[in-house]
């Protein structure tokens, strides 16, 4: 009996963790792997980050899905591939309408919450997707688009990106005046601007240009790990001026300066195979490979209290009111240890709580700054 008790107060324990505050994800790739994978996201999965079932024990509440595809597709390709992972997200509502709805702005998302559904959000990642087209932006926009995050790691016509400021040669860096109208269309449309991936002319760019609170839907901390996708000081605490929140990103390499080093040795190590991956896999080979020689991964990882770190170092910059999570799950293919899907975010609540966080500071980064961001940006 004592042996069963144990585990029984673990599982109870966690899932009061969870539920006691409404839990926000403002990014999650799965369905731009699922156009691969075909994966039922209603049934429990064995490989990847996300289905219903673990979102469920995970206690999500709202999940922003990201619609991307890498610069590879291109125009005349990219827009359709976005309305297909739309099109798979809609799929994945109507087989399963008592767990998970759309939602398009803070009040339909609160209903979605007190009814006990997965809130579902589009969040469109790279400005590619658009093909620099404001008809096609609109579009999106009347599909459910919640925010665009301005550039990937390539740059658009209109808008630089941290890879290519950091670099490429560029002849001019940051938005141009359509990348201004287009930051101006997003505002008057209600979708909110994102700024992970840009570069740091584009993001003070963006920030003199909008009238709305904007985010960073997938970002760390630069000054503990200094990688071009991360944010410095300086630039979060304009976010936090401009009322915006930065939603901490899961990924190994973003989270561990020592991980990059160390992936790139993993991957030279199995390059055949990586090479064999790709042609099947394509931007999913890493991932692939990670699963297939998962005891070698692991030692890779960070552990927990790195990416803790991050939070507490962006709430000790900004204040609790400016920091939320955005994970990366199934768009990344390294996580911190004991992090492995959405099963695990009530770890995170463990861990802040230790730290001696305050519930009503746990309850804004977790849900409540999100909400706040988008019904500033929606109105409603
Ligand atoms: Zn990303």
């Amino acid at each position: 009996m004592k042996k069963l008790l144990f585990p029984l107060f673990v599982l109870i324990g966690f899932q009061s963790l969870a539920q006691q505050h409404l839990l926000v994800d403002t990014h999650n790739d799965v369905l731009s792997s699922q156009l691969l994978t075909k994966a039922d996201l209603g049934k429990l999965q064995r490989s990847g980050n996300f289905d219903l079932v673990r979102a469920a024990k995970g206690g999500l509440n709202a999940q922003v899905f990201s619609i991307w595809c890498d610069e590879s597709l291109g125009k005349g390709k990219a827009f359709s591939r976005a309305n297909r992972e739309i099109d798979s997200l809609d799929a994945l509502i109507r087989r399963n309408p008592k767990k998970i709805v759309l939602v398009n702005n803070a009040a339909e998302l609160k209903q979605a919450y007190k009814q006990h559904r997965l809130a579902a959000l589009i969040g469109v990642e790279g400005g590619h997707m658009i093909e620099n087209r404001m008809d096609y932006l609109d579009s999106l926009a009347k599909r459910g688009m919640r925010y665009l995050t301005l550039t990937w790691n390539n740059s658009t016509p209109w808008a630089t990106s941290a890879r290519d400021e950091t670099s490429a040669k560029l002849k001019r860096k940051g938005l141009t005046g359509f990348g201004k109208q287009i930051v101006h269309r997003l505002n008057t449309l209600g979708v909110i601007v994102d700024i992970s991936h840009v570069g740091e002319a584009t993001f003070y760019d963006v920030l003199a240009s909008t009238t709305k609170p904007v985010i960073a839907s997938h970002s760390c901390a630069y000054s503990l790990n200094p990688h071009r996708r991360n944010l410095k000081d300086k630039q979060l605490k304009a976010l936090a001026k401009n009322g915006g929140v930065a939603f901490v990103n899961f990924y190994s390499g973003f989270v561990d300066p020592s991980y990059d080093a160390k992936e790139q040795l993993f991957l030279k190590k199995h390059a055949r195979e990586l090479n064999a991956l790709n042609k099947i896999y394509g931007p999913y080979a890493p991932m692939k490979l990670n699963e297939l020689h998962k005891a070698e991964a692991d030692k890779m990882r960070p552990p927990l209290s790195m990416l803790i770190k991050h939070i507490d170092h962006m709430v000790k910059v900004m204040g609790p009111e400016h920091v939320g999570i955005g994970s990366d799950f199934d768009g990344s293919e390294s996580y911190p240890t004991g992090l492995d899907s959405v099963v695990d975010y009530p770890k995170i609540v463990a861990e802040l709580r230790k730290l001696g966080y305050k519930e009503e500071a746990i309850g804004l980064i977790f849900g409540g700054n999100f909400l706040r961001v988008l019904a500033a940006n929606t109105g409603k």
